[in-house]
């Protein structure tokens, strides 16, 4: 007996779209493992429980499989799993070796056999870029590339060494003598200067204002989007930054933009801060955080702007799972 596996995701809870998915997912496996109806011993099914209007065995058996015995189960609800999505085992009576087919949104499931993908979330400060691009790293295992710790490791070396953020040639001198590195431990990204592990320093506010400062310079910034073209090409990654589906990865899979209102954003910053135990001014940070906006957005080189075909979600009141549960919903719907 060989067993074959297969998954795929509907984009609504309807009795349609189950029929759909049940019948493109079995006649892709058929096709893919040359099988016979006959072959098929049994059918069992589980869906995700947000999933209601149907069941997929009944659906099978509507699609001609009427003599292999079917069974459909609901799946425990789990965090951060893949939303309405539909797997099945086929016991199959035939010595083969087994083609298991992932589609739709369960490609994400089996990168293996789905390959390389990437995903960009662009938006500005305190958007909520990169709590959710985390969470969508775990959840796909794929890796985060925070883009903007670069920036900022940048602007720390700019600050500690007394240079001036707005001199271009001093900063490019600055930063051929230092080795800016991001390496991952246990999946979390370290960023690196020299050797020296900077992830907690790069955080406090001094630094934030300054790495918008280094980010205008051209040179600076080709010298960053270079490492980090070289990682997304040579792996799965969530990418989080201003550029990333405009000007880094302009062929991204998925693109989105994350937006919210200052005053939102403001919070979300002015609480992180304070929960290290900082000392800050509320109405400071507001004013902070728009001007670095705006001179994101102003800049000559790759300003902070939404791609065309990037996904717009603002934020502002919504909490984290629900952004994550819409990217996660918007690319099943494009896959
Ligand atoms: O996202 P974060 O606040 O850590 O980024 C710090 C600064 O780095 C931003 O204000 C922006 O000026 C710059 N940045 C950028 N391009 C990116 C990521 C960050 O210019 N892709």
């Amino acid at each position: 007996m060989i067993v074959i596996r297969g998954a795929t995701t509907i984009p609504c809870d309807t009795k349609e779209e189950i029929r759909k998915a049940v019948s493109e997912l079995l006649e892709q496996i058929e096709s893919r493992n040359s099988l016979k109806r006959d072959e098929v011993v049994s059918l069992v099914f589980s869906s995700t429980s947000d999933i209601h209007s149907y069941y997929p065995a009944k659906a099978a058996r509507e699609a001609g499989f009427l003599s292999c015995s079917l069974f459909s189960a609901q799946e425990p609800d789990i965090d951060g799993g893949l939303p309405l999505c539909i797997r099945c085992m086929l016991f199959v009576e035939k010595n083969l070796t087994p083609s298991h087919v992932y589609l739709r949104g369960a490609k994400l499931l089996r990168k293996d056999l789905s390959g390389k993908f990437n995903i960009a979330i662009d938006g500005p400060a305190g958007s909520g870029k990169s709590t959710v691009a985390k969470r969508l790293a775990k959840d796909y295992n794929i890796l985060y590339l925070d883009t903007g710790a670069m920036y900022r490791a940048c602007a720390l070396e700019v600050l500690e060494k007394g240079v001036d953020p707005n001199d271009e040639a001093a900063i490019v001198d600055l930063m051929r003598d230092v080795k800016l590195d991001v390496v991952y431990e246990n999946g979390v990204q370290k960023t690196m200067l020299d050797g020296r592990d900077v992830s907690e320093e790069i955080r406090k506010n001094p630094v934030s204002m300054a790495s918008s400062t280094v980010s205008k310079h051209a040179s600076v910034r080709m010298h960053l989007v270079e490492k980090q073209r070289e990682i997304a090409g040579r792996m799965s990654c969530v990418l989080d930054g201003r550029d990333i589906g405009t000007f880094v990865l302009p062929d991204a899979d998925f693109k989105f933009f994350l937006t919210a209102s200052p005053d939102v954003r403001a919070r979300r910053r002015y609480d992180e801060l304070k929960a290290k135990g900082a000392e800050v001014d509320f109405g400071k940070l507001r004013e902070e955080i728009l001007c670095r906006d705006e001179q994101d957005m102003n800049r000559a080189i790759a300003p902070l702007k939404q791609a065309e075909d990037a996904v717009l979600i603002d934020t502002s009141d919504m909490t984290v799972d629900e952004v994550v549960e819409t990217i996660k919903r918007s690319m099943q719907e494009k896959i």
